[in-house]
């Protein structure tokens, strides 16, 4: 659009009024005047008018290749004057932004050769600040005429609608960027169809990008819940947003848990809903790993105690719900200790998988089987009565009655199982669990491999020996145990020439426990073979501590219990402790009591033997209760025997326990062994027992088991030594 136009105002408009034409008779000058003076007016009323607009309307003489004339409004858009304009043809142009200038110039050529034209361009004003104009251009007059021809242009300022759009735009661009980047599907669904849908969720569901437009959005719900979902969202209405958990389904059919929002809005113009869909795959696989953390056994997947004691909790409202019953089943696998001892932590492992796959095929959907610890499962039987609970317990004992092969060997487990039921036997999880616990331990006691229903009775017993089993663990550790000594009397002199170790408790809550009541749960759990190497080493100490000392002590006798002795290493121990002590072999005698020696004699020989060898004295205790083969107690190496204090306690009424005692001291003589009466309490008990001629007598008469220090100085004063044969007064 050339703009080097002077203003030159032509009366010669194409439609305005025309001068009459030369070739006419002239005029009057009145009329002339008139004439003149009426297009004055005209003119007059024409500037103003052009002057009033806020559009910028200017003309341009083709011939003339000038502006001939422009509006007052050009002023308040470029800033500049209409005489700046008029007198400088080239600012029309530099004002154009250099970028729009080609497409003015196209617009300039086109109105000539059409007729009209438009563009929009942006303009630079005075002030450097930019403004878009929409042009219109229009062709007038004629090429021939005098005035020739001109365009006449307007031009609108369109800034505010530019910059709007603009901003729209820029945000649409933005929206497709983000959508395109999002990590959550986003769609819009209009008319029950796909009306938009994010880059994200054709790669999630597995789609060519532009194929999801149009589809049904129902159609990406796993076939089974589409009447479910449709129903749940109508139930909702048409106006609350919304968001729910589904099962999304792929192209190929597979499917995804999927989480959905949305809401309702506007797309354009007409109402939709905008939504994101997630896909919960990740989030699900973390939950379930969280969840198997924290409720499963790592092991054998099963529920562990957190669990179980939510589903109690379940079970057990249920139950008080309907007036129902419930069952609680503990099961504990029978020296299950002695796989894991002997095969190994991992052989141990494997079993107690394939018990528990074993046992979960025995129990219905609703039940829950729990590993609490170790080799002990639970079992919750909803709805279970006594009689179903018996009937699980045989089921169960059934499917572990075949052997297990693991890594080559054949192992046989057994479980003890004991039961509570509710409401009976306890009301919540601690109570139903630590009855059923205690029926299992009876079970246990009774020789294993059944089950049985918790009863009252079984409590008081039953609960010492958890609570002993449960404080042994750490009694060691926490140096509760300690030794006292009881002297061994020499009858021919009344020296004392040795004594008996033997073994207090001391009970943080319970106090001093003596060893008939933990000894046996000790060799239940193992744990007496930590517990006699301590009193072993503490015996062996103590009395190369007294000797070192110069006490006339000629041996310490420490009991040692069957299972001890069996261990494998049970000599290289006794070996390693009389060296590291420095006490003498002699010095030592063990005791072991008649059933020990005699169960599977021809093993204990070799025991016996090497621990003879190294010069180690032995003593069987208790003799008299079990039975002993004269023969294979004339193959032993042992130097004592002591006779049961069962026989000492009524020897002086009863007859049998007198010839019991007398038949024991002569087969003992027979065999060359000395002969020690236990339990010797009273003077008359002495007397016919040194009659009878015993060797050597151990109890209350002399002294009951005394502390380190007691003991030492009563074997210093020596108070029983005789004289001239005769007990002195003590
Ligand atoms: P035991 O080896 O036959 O020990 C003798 C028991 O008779 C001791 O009981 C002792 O205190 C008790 N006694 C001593 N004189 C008399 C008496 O005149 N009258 C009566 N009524 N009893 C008397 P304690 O110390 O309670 O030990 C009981 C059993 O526990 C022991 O019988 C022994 O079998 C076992 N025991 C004790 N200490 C140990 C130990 O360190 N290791 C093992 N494995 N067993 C031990
Ligand atoms: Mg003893
Ligand atoms: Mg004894």
């Amino acid at each position: 659009m050339n703009r080097n136009w002077e203003m030159q105002l032509s009366t010669h408009d194409e439609n305005g009024a025309q001068a009459p034409a030369s070739g006419n008779a002239a005029p009057d000058l009145t009329d002339r005047v008139l004439i003149e003076n009426a297009l004055r007016a005209s003119e007059e009323r024409f500037r103003e008018l052009l002057g009033s607009l806020h559009e910028i309307v200017w003309c341009y003489s083709v011939n003339e290749r000038k502006v001939i004339y422009v509006n007052d409004a050009v002023e308040g858009i470029y800033g500049r004057s209409k005489e700046e304009f008029l007198a400088n043809p080239k600012l029309w142009r530099t004002a154009i932004h250099p970028d729009d200038r080609d497409m003015a110039g196209h617009a300039d050529q086109l109105v000539l050769e059409t007729g009209q034209a438009a563009c929009d361009c942006r303009i630079v004003d005075a002030a450097d600040h930019l403004h878009w104009l929409h042009f219109r251009l229009y062709r007038v007059g004629d090429a021939a005429s005098a005035s020739g021809q001109r365009v006449v242009g307007v031009g609108i300022d369109i800034t505010a609608r530019k910059r709007a759009e603009l901003a729209l735009t820029e945000s649409e661009e933005l929206f497709l960027t983000t959508m395109g980047a999002a990590q959550v599907g986003i769609f819009v669904v209009q008319d029950s169809k796909l009306a938009y849908v994010n880059p994200l969720i054709p790669r999630m569901f597995g789609y060519r990008e532009n194929e999801m437009v149009g589809m049904a959005p129902f159609d990406l719900v796993a076939p089974e819940l589409r009447e479910s979902v449709v129903q749940e969202q109508r139930s909702k209405g048409s106006e609350s947003s919304r968001s729910f958990e589904t099962v999304a389904v792929r192209k190929d059919g597979s499917t995804f848990p999927a989480m959905v929002l949305a809401a309702p809005t506007s797309y354009k113009g007409r109402p939709a809903w905008t939504g994101t869909i997630f896909d919960l795959t990740e989030r699900k696989q973390a939950e379930k790993r969280i969840i198997e953390l924290a409720f499963f056994d790592p092991l054998t997947g099963l529920p562990n105690r957190r669990l179980l004691e939510d589903r109690v909790g379940q079970a057990v409202a249920e139950a008080e719900r309907k007036k129902g019953s419930l069952a609680l089943l503990v099961l504990d696998l029978d020296k299950f200790k002695r796989v894991n001892d002997s095969l190994g932590h991992g052989v141990g492992d494997q079993l107690l998988c394939s018990v528990a796959t074993r046992i979960k095929k025995v129990v219905r959907k609703t039940d829950t089987i729990a590993r609490m610890s170790g080799d002990e499962f639970v079992f919750v039987l909803p709805g279970s009565d006594a009689e179903g609970a018996a009937e699980m317990a045989r089921s169960l004992i059934n499917a572990c009655a075949q052997p297990f092969i693991i890594t080559g060997h054949e192992l046989t487990v057994t479980p003890s199982i004991g039961i509570s039921l509710y409401p009976t036997d306890g009301q919540d999880f601690e109570h139903l669990y630590k009855n059923a616990d205690l029926a299992m331990y009876q079970v246990k006691e009774d020789g294993r491999q059944n089950y049985q229903f918790y009863s009252q009775s079984m409590n008081s017993a039953t609960l010492e020996h958890l609570f002993i089993e449960h404080g042994l663990r750490n009694a060691l550790a926490a140096d509760q145990f300690l030794l006292v000594y009881q002297p061994l009397v020499l009858l021919r002199t009344g020296h004392i020439v040795g004594c008996e170790a033997l073994i207090r408790w001391q009970h943080p809550e319970l106090g001093l426990i003596q060893p008939i009541r933990f000894i046996p749960v000790a060799e239940d759990s193992g744990l007496i073979n930590s517990i006699g190497e301590w009193v072993l080493r503490k015996a062996c100490w103590q009395a190369k501590a007294w000797q070192d000392a110069g006490l006339p002590l000629q041996a310490i006798a420490v009991n040692v219990s069957p299972v001890q002795f069996r261990q494998s290493r049970f000599v290289e121990m006794v070996a390693e402790i009389l060296q590291t002590s420095g006490l003498p072999a002699s010095c030592l005698e063990l005791e072991l009591t008649e059933r020990t020696v005699m169960h599977d004699a021809e093993v204990n020989l070799g025991t016996l033997s090497a621990l003879s060898k190294m010069g180690v004295e032995l003593a069987v205790d208790d003799f008299g209760t079990g039975y002993s083969s004269l023969a294979y107690l004339k193959r032993f190496p042992v130097g004592k025997l002591k006779i049961d204090q069962s026989f000492v306690r009524d020897i002086a009424e009863d007859r049998d326990d007198l010839a019991i005692a007398e038949t024991i001291v002569s087969i003992g003589h027979s065999l060359r062994l000395n002969v020690l009466a236990e339990g010797v309490e009273t003077e008359e008990q002495l007397n016919i027992l040194e009659e009878g001629d015993s060797d050597m007598a151990q109890g209350y008469l002399f002294s009951v088991p005394l502390p380190a220090d007691e003991f030492a100085e009563m074997l210093r004063q020596q108070p029983f030594e005789k004289a001239d044969g005769k007990w002195k007064e003590w």
